[in-house]
């Protein structure tokens, strides 16, 4: 099957149901090994002289059509799943970096990567130069001889920042490091970086693409377009010692680092996905195209309606003409701005705190993405960890309220919302 338009791709790619018995829905492989057919086919398969299945932590059926979705929908040559967002961007980076190697990343970033790149990652000798993502000069003033990756979110959570990825993709070009694009918050149905020159596009599956708030989930999609043989990844072009002395580069082109990820990421740190949480993904990313259209819409009306009201002090949605980012807006994400939204109340952070605990609807908790509305005030939880200066970064103010828009009926939303404000 040629496929090509993103509702199609979200429904059949990856699926062959010849292979799986004529069955219409992916079914769900749960088994953590495969039975060889004999010792040579066994040697075979793990001298990669044959492409089949040995442990469930390398590759599962299940698993392996999520994977080929997900590389459809954004436009890659492959893609490998996670256990979570987090376990991608840390098994990436890792499979990726050696000790001595930089990264320029933006400083509008998901608290807990911020926190891995700022803390973690430093301590095993990968350091990262923090960035204002809005000044694609500032990429190459940060660039070092050790540089290796540059790292971004194409839509900041929870700063909302738009960023001109193709002003950064020029940037990396020129550095000739990969250009590497946390895609989370707008999703494949609203934004494909890869199109805009991104080499490698991250997702946390938790979010719109499982959709429901019910499985935690990251993947890593690969554009295949990056030269790892411009002489600053060795471990693409000399013999790898992990593995038999495979040269990536030459052995596999293009799926280099998609191999490498399988052969090497998930081999030694083992954050595999379940295959039932695939499986829940997958019921999710059938109909991403569809939510994701409400989504925005719902948040695009709230944050309307917000701007009106006499409590709210500002209102930042990149689909508002108030917003600094719009005009990026609406080159890189013109069918839709996706659900989040931030504000702030004129009373600040006490009276955040107290708008918080009083909306029904919205439920107080650190996820975004769900069907459901959500809400949370960072300052004094998903950020609590930065200080006010990396906060500041992050786009974080002490009065901000991020709200994840779900699926209601936006008229109930607003009731929610006008109720909490009369609790003030
Ligand atoms: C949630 C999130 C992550 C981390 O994903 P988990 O699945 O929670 O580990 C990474 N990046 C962004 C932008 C996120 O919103």
């Amino acid at each position: 099957m040629d496929i090509q338009r993103l509702e199609t791709a979200a429904l059949h790619a990856g699926h062959d149901v010849t292979n799986t018995q004529g069955t219409r829905a992916v079914p769900i492989y749960q088994t953590s090994s495969y039975v060889f057919n004999n010792t040579e086919h066994a040697a075979n398969l793990f001298g990669l002289k044959e492409l089949g299945f040995i442990y469930t932590r390398l590759n599962n059926p299940t698993n392996q059509i999520l994977q080929e979705r997900l590389a459809a929908v954004e436009g890659g040559v492959g893609a490998v799943v996670f256990a979570s967002g987090t376990a991608a961007i840390a098994t990436g980076l890792m499979t990726l970096l050696r000790a001595g190697d930089h990264i320029v990343a933006s400083s509008s970033l998901y608290g807990g990567t911020f926190t891995l790149l700022n803390v973690t990652l430093p301590r095993l000798g990968i350091t990262t130069t923090f960035v204002d993502a809005s000044n694609p000069e500032e990429f190459k003033a940060a660039v070092q001889d050790n540089t290796r990756a540059f790292f971004v979110e194409s839509l900041g959570n929870p700063k909302l920042d738009v960023l001109d990825l193709e002003a950064i993709a020029e940037q990396a070009k020129a550095a000739e490091v990969p250009f590497i694009v946390d895609n989370t918050v707008a999703s494949p149905a609203l934004l494909n970086p890869i199109k805009h020159g991104a080499n490698l596009v991250i997702h946390s599956l938790t979010k719109y693409i499982g959709g429901q708030g019910n499985s935690l989930g990251g993947a890593i999609v690969d554009a295949g377009t990056f030269n790892w043989a411009n002489g600053k990844f060795p471990e693409f072009t000399e013999p790898s010692a992990g593995y038999h002395g495979l040269v990536y580069h030459e052995a596999l082109g293009a799926a280099a680092f998609t191999f490498k990820l399988i052969l090497e990421g998930l081999r030694d740190f083992g954050g595999a996905l379940s295959p039932t949480n695939a499986f829940n993904i997958i019921q999710g990313l059938e109909t991403l195209p569809v939510r994701i259209k409400q989504h925005s819409a719902n948040a695009l009306e709230l944050a309307t309606w917000l701007e009106a009201r006499d409590e709210v002090a500002w209102v930042n949605y990149p689909g508002l003409e108030s917003s600094k980012y719009h005009e990026l807006a609406k080159k890189y994400l013109p069918n839709g701005q996706s659900g989040l939204l931030t504000f702030g109340l004129k009373g600040g952070f006490e009276a955040a705190k107290k708008f918080t605990d009083a909306t029904k609807i919205f439920s107080l908790l650190a996820n975004i993405g769900d069907t459901k509305s959500l809400i949370i005030h960072p300052a004094s939880t998903t950020h609590q960890q930065l200080s006010v200066e990396d906060q500041a970064g992050a786009g974080v103010t002490q009065d901000l309220i991020r709200l994840s828009v779900g699926l209601e009926n936006v008229e109930d939303l607003k009731t929610d919302i006008t109720n909490a404000f009369s609790a003030l």
